[in-house]
């Protein structure tokens, strides 16, 4: 294939994509198949002499989306959103055909100054103090073990990354239960070791209790540890909590310890400012995450770390050995020193062009009404009988069980997947199965969300 092929097949590929989402609503939300069914269609190995862009193309259509499970379908409601906008995907498509690689400034200038500019952009749009800074991830959980990583050298001024963790204080980083397992993670690749995780309790609200935070803190400091830092829940995965940050920053002040808030969903919703007192208290933290690849509409993939001070999270993650020298290194930010990989995509080019193609209030009005249908599409199912709404709607996101019990409940869920108009999951709530809604995909409708109320009542 060459250049001339290429403009060829990427006008195929472009009315390809047109058909593909208007023909969306059609399709199964979830791909009909079973484990192995796809890898079974491949050869063993691959062609020795070139093949033709019609049948590489013509595979594609046989094998691919059939397979696939839709995210950009309008009635995709679970996990959360990866929501994809015309504009971003215009976006990505110019980036794909540049190639563009922005480890350092000078690899390529427009990437790294764009970046910078989206965060300034988005930290506006978001209501965060204008001298913060930020940088782009892959994903919310490389960011939060970013974090992680200038937690433990922090704590350990430094002497981590040098001398390794063997011999170091035992140190600890709190968060609630509440919180996504990046966290987990996160502490686990650090060396921090997931026992030294502790899961402060949480209030009724299932909010982190700052007095569970202040005794579990001081119990570690008599016990031996250096508590390290804490990671607050903006918008649980599970049933969307929020910690109460305001309420714990004494406690983290008080202990000189760093803070990160995991907003990975919810941050997007902070465009709207009637959502702002959810997160009062992050403009006060030390780093935050969100993904505006769940809820903005610039898709997959794409986490933005905002930072109060950079220079302790450069201190951990950055190396600069000869062959990444740079004539401008000190007058410039090389964002490979920020982030866990050298390479970078250009991902800010995908925010430029959805905040400007939709603009600010074109977010607002989407995230406005996924909250307004999401509560909507709650208080029809409370009103249906053997139907328990189990946690309030927290921005879009619900959930729900049959008072039959859990086993009802699953076998529910599995006829709704077979059947495929929807597509739901499930998590564990104080013991019992229930059923989660979320609504966000960029195309999604009221009518799309009421159509989950016919395949519910339908179904049960
Ligand atoms: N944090 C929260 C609250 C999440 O819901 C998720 C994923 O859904 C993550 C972190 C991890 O996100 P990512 O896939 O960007 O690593």
């Amino acid at each position: 294939m060459n250049h001339d092929d290429l403009n060829h097949w990427s006008k195929r590929a472009a009315d390809w994509i047109t058909v593909y989402h208007a023909g969306l609503r059609d399709r199964p939300v979830r791909a009909p198949v079973v484990p192995g069914e796809v890898l079974a269609q491949l050869p063993q190995a691959a062609p020795d002499a070139p093949e033709p862009p019609e049948t590489i193309f013509a595979d594609f259509e046989a094998l691919i989306p059939g397979a696939l499970t839709h995210w950009q379908h309008p009635r995709f409601f679970a996990y959360f959103p990866a929501n994809a906008a015309p504009a971003s995907i215009l976006a990505e498509q110019l980036i794909s055909g540049i190639g563009a690689q922005g480890m350092l400034w000078q690899t390529s200038p427009a990437a790294t100054e764009l970046e910078q500019g989206m965060i300034r952009w988005l930290l506006r749009a978001l209501d965060m103090p204008q001298g913060w800074t930020g940088t782009i991830h892959d994903s919310a959980t490389t960011a939060t073990l970013s974090a992680v990583l200038t937690m433990r050298e922090r704590a350990l001024n430094f002497a981590g990354l040098t001398e390794g963790l063997s011999g170091q204080p035992r140190l600890r980083i709190y968060a609630s239960a509440q919180t996504h397992t990046s966290v987990d993670k996160a502490v686990r690749l650090a060396g921090i070791g997931q026992d030294n995780l502790v899961k402060v309790g949480t209030r009724d609200d299932l909010s982190m209790d700052p007095k569970a935070l202040r005794s579990a803190i001081e119990a570690d400091l008599s016990a031996g540890y250096v508590p390290a830092g804490i990671v607050f829940c903006s918008g649980g995965t599970a049933v969307g909590a929020f910690d109460d940050i305001a309420a714990c920053l004494p406690v983290a002040r008080a202990h000189d310890l760093m803070t990160h808030v995991d907003a990975a969903w919810a941050g997007s919703a902070m465009v709207c400012p009637e959502f702002h007192p959810l997160m009062a208290g992050a403009e006060a933290c030390d780093s935050l995450v969100f993904n505006p690849h769940k809820w903005m509409g610039a898709q997959f993939d794409c986490a933005v770390q905002f930072i109060r001070d950079p220079v302790d999270q450069i201190r951990t993650m950055g190396l600069r050995p000869s062959f990444l020298e740079t004539l401008e290194a000190e007058e410039v930010v090389n964002f490979n020193e920020w982030t866990v990989p050298l390479g970078r995509r250009m991902r800010a080019l995908k925010l430029w062009f959805v905040l400007r193609a939709h603009g600010l209030d074109g977010v607002r009005s989407r995230i406005r009404n996924h909250v307004a249908w999401t509560r909507e599409l709650c208080e029809m199912l409370r009103a249906e009988a053997g139907i328990d709404i189990v946690t309030e709607p927290r921005l879009s996101l619900f959930t729900f069980a049959l008072t039959e019990g859990d086993a009802a409940t699953e076998a529910l869920l599995t006829r709704i997947n077979a059947d495929g108009r929807i597509y739901l999951t499930q998590t564990k709530h104080a013991g019992r199965f229930v059923i989660r809604f979320t609504c966000g995909t960029w195309d999604c409708t009221r009518d799309d969300v009421m159509g989950a109320l016919h395949v519910i009542r339908e179904l049960r």
